[in-house]
């Protein structure tokens, strides 16, 4: 399996002996350029005029040049080719590791309790943001937004007060921006509907199910390449209300339900055709980046699919059985609000928060028009400052952690490294990188935050010149759950401030295509982890051949051109997407405290753990409650 399983022992052996001669570099003074503060600032790429990131196409998310210091490290390769450190003499009351939305709220809450506090955040990507980075495209001179990353504001339970008062701190009130700007029923309003689309690869003959709401799965599937079989057997899927387990209470149907996948479900206890097997696989992939192999089929029965009408289950949790999303779902979820960029427009607010000047504007609603001035992130005179394309590569306590006062963080930007110095640092980066970053940390902690393995996704963004083809067909959305792409959707239409959603179908439009690659059969660990290969082993090109080739064959009846009608193209890899959650079918139900993310996190001198894996909860709540805690873990110090 390719990643960092190949190397977890010698290579991390192998790294713990090399920064000690770097640092002894530091200590002897040896170091060129070593009195000049400011110094990376200055030829930064974010000072030119007209860098501005948001705007770029083809790869981004991971883009390249983002991540080759980290892999390098991973590999044992980074010190040995590394030139001297940099010494500048920035000194700050706190260093951030990670501008993305927990880095991002970390300094929000140091500030909150520290006026005037001087504060870096670093982090390795060319915009700020994380996962929550947003695509602009210019379509026939007006702007239209789409989300790179995080989708929206919505998590599995409520925003806790901490989460849903820095919103308020921002100007964010969810619930009365989505009546005034979200239109959900646009689309059904024309009458668009969900389609699925089953291709000639694995069903064997493409085709395109469009239904109106209430007709009957045997209608729907009539004319479809499925057996006859598999057809009748989903439709009781779908339609009848059988009660499968006959005999048990609900939490212990609930019990065996969490430790049994849905494909398990389907083929073992509603006896299916395995032909329904295919339809099904990539259903949960938007949600767990995983088929129906690796998801527990209590976990799906908390999002509604199909198949457990008869077994009459209890809403919430069952008593004893760890984290499903069944325990999640109890509580009805948090409010839902879709910025036209998604949750970018939190990571803006955040920036315009802590540098004001660098965004315009002053309300919830104009952010999402400002025009963020880059070169302002990063100004000596600012007590906060952003340095992008900056990867940490090493963050110590100077001296004894139990006693130390002082942080020493190098990272690498441009070919060199630098070092600078704070009273605190808050990694709000990944997990998996920190054992990296900090070789001194105990080798229990390590491995902890070795354990989980973040989803990798694609988001896929494609610019059409109109969406006609879309209207003759009357879909939306298409589900299509063998094809390379599992999922293709119009934008959102949401109206905010000075910001409109194209109406006509005669417009130009932005379209969603998701892909989350994995490797059904494998625990869902090591499905991640091939995800990960896959990814970085993707060039554009495959990409975009791809999107022509299954737009092409979707929306064909629709009189799709795909050599004419597509005008842009932006792939959003995310190889480190989601933060890990816990699966019931794989990973033991650990005592209070014990579990890895809880073990990984604990601070370390003046260092604290921040970031959504530290929560293991892939959402925004959680990582603006991970940088809460770890800010007050070290005020509290
Ligand atoms: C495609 C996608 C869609 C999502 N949709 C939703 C959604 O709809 N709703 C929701 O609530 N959540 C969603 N999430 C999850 C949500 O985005 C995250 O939980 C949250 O944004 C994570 O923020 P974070 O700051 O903890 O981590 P990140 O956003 O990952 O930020 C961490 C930053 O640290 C940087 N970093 C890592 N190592 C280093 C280093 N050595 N030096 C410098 N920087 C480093 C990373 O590159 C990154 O920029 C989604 C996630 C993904 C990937």
């Amino acid at each position: 399996m390719p990643g960092r399983a190949a190397n977890t022992i010698t290579r991390r052996d192998f790294l713990n002996g090399v920064p000690l001669a770097v640092g002894g570099a530091v200590a002897g003074g040896l170091l060129p350029g070593a009195n000049a503060p400011g110094l990376a600032a200055e030829t930064a790429p974010q000072d030119a005029s007209g860098y501005y990131p948001p705007a770029l196409t083809g790869l981004r998310g991971s883009q390249p040049g983002a991540f080759e210091a980290a892999h390098r490290l991973r590999d044992g390769d980074f010190w040995p080719q590394a030139g001297a450190i940099k010494q500048t003499t920035e000194t700050y009351d706190l260093i951030v590791v990670g501008g993305g939305i927990s880095g991002l709220a970390a300094a929000h809450f140091w500030r909150r309790q520290h006026a005037g506090a001087r504060i870096l955040i670093l982090d390795n990507h060319d915009d700020f943001g994380g996962h929550a980075k947003r695509n602009e495209f210019a379509l026939r001179d007006r702007l239209e937004l789409v989300n790179g990353g995080t989708l929206m504001i919505d998590s599995p339970k409520p925003y806790s007060a901490v989460a849903d008062g820095l919103l308020k701190a921002l100007g964010i009130d969810p619930v009365a921006l989505s009546k005034k700007c979200w239109h959900r029923d646009f689309y059904a309003s024309l009458g668009l509907r969900r389609g699925i689309f089953l291709d000639k690869e694995t069903f064997g003959a493409d085709h395109l199910i469009v239904a109106a709401d209430g007709t009957s799965w045997a209608r729907r599937l009539a004319q479809s390449p499925l057996s006859p079989q598999a057809r009748k057997d989903i439709a009781r899927i779908e339609e009848a209300r059988i009660d499968y387990m006959p005999g048990l209470t609900s939490d212990d149907k609930k019990r065996r339900l969490a430790k049994m996948s849905y494909r398990d479900f389907l083929l073992h206890v509603v006896k299916a055709d395995p032909g329904v097997i295919a339809f099904y696989q990539a259903r949960t992939h938007g949600e767990w980046g995983v088929g129906i192999d690796a998801v527990s089929a209590l976990d799906v029965w908390a999002f509604d699919f199909p198949g457990f009408q008869g077994l009459d289950l209890k809403p919430g949790a069952v008593p004893g059985q760890g984290i499903t999303a069944a325990g999640y779902a109890e509580d009805g979820g948090s409010y839902r609000f879709h910025f036209p960029d998604g949750n970018a427009s939190i990571a803006r607010l955040l920036v315009r928060d802590l540098i004001a000047e660098a965004v315009p504007g002053e309300s919830a609603e104009d952010v999402v028009t400002a025009r963020v001035d880059y070169a302002k992130l990063d100004r000596a005179a600012s007590p906060v400052r952003i340095r992008l394309s900056s990867t940490a590569v090493r963050v110590r306590n100077v001296g004894d952690p139990a006693s130390a006062r002082e942080v020493e963080i190098a990272y690498a930007r441009g070919g060199d490294v630098f070092s600078v110095r704070g009273t605190a640092c808050v990694l709000a980066c990944w997990n998996m990188i920190v054992p990296y970053l900090c070789p001194e940390l105990p080798e229990p902690q390590k491995q902890a935050l070795h354990y989980g393995v973040k989803t990798p996704l694609i988001y896929t963004n494609v610019a059409l010149r109109n969406w006609r083809a879309f209207k003759a067909l009357g879909v939306s959305q298409v589900h299509a759950p063998g094809a390379y792409f599992s999922s293709v959707s119009l934008n959102f239409v949401v109206d905010i401030g000075d910001y409109g959603s194209p109406r006509s179908p005669d417009e130009p439009m932005l379209i969603r295509m998701v892909r989350t690659p994995c490797a059904p059969g494998l625990p869902e660990r090591d499905q991640h982890r091939a995800g990960h290969y896959d990814i970085l082993n993707t060039g554009f090109a495959a990409f975009e051949h791809n999107i022509r080739d299954q737009l092409g064959r979707i929306l064909k009846a629709g009189g799709f051109d795909a050599a004419n009608d597509i005008t842009a193209i932006t792939v959003n890899r995310w190889p480190h997407g989601y933060a890990y959650e816990y699966n019931p079918l794989f990973d033991p139900d650990w005592p209070d405290g014990q579990a890895p993310n809880v073990v990984g996190r604990a601070r370390f001198g003046r260092i604290a753990i921040a970031n959504s894996d530290a929560g293991a909860a892939a959402y925004t709540d959680s990582a603006i409650d991970q940088a809460y805690r770890a800010v007050q873990e070290l005020t509290q110090a």
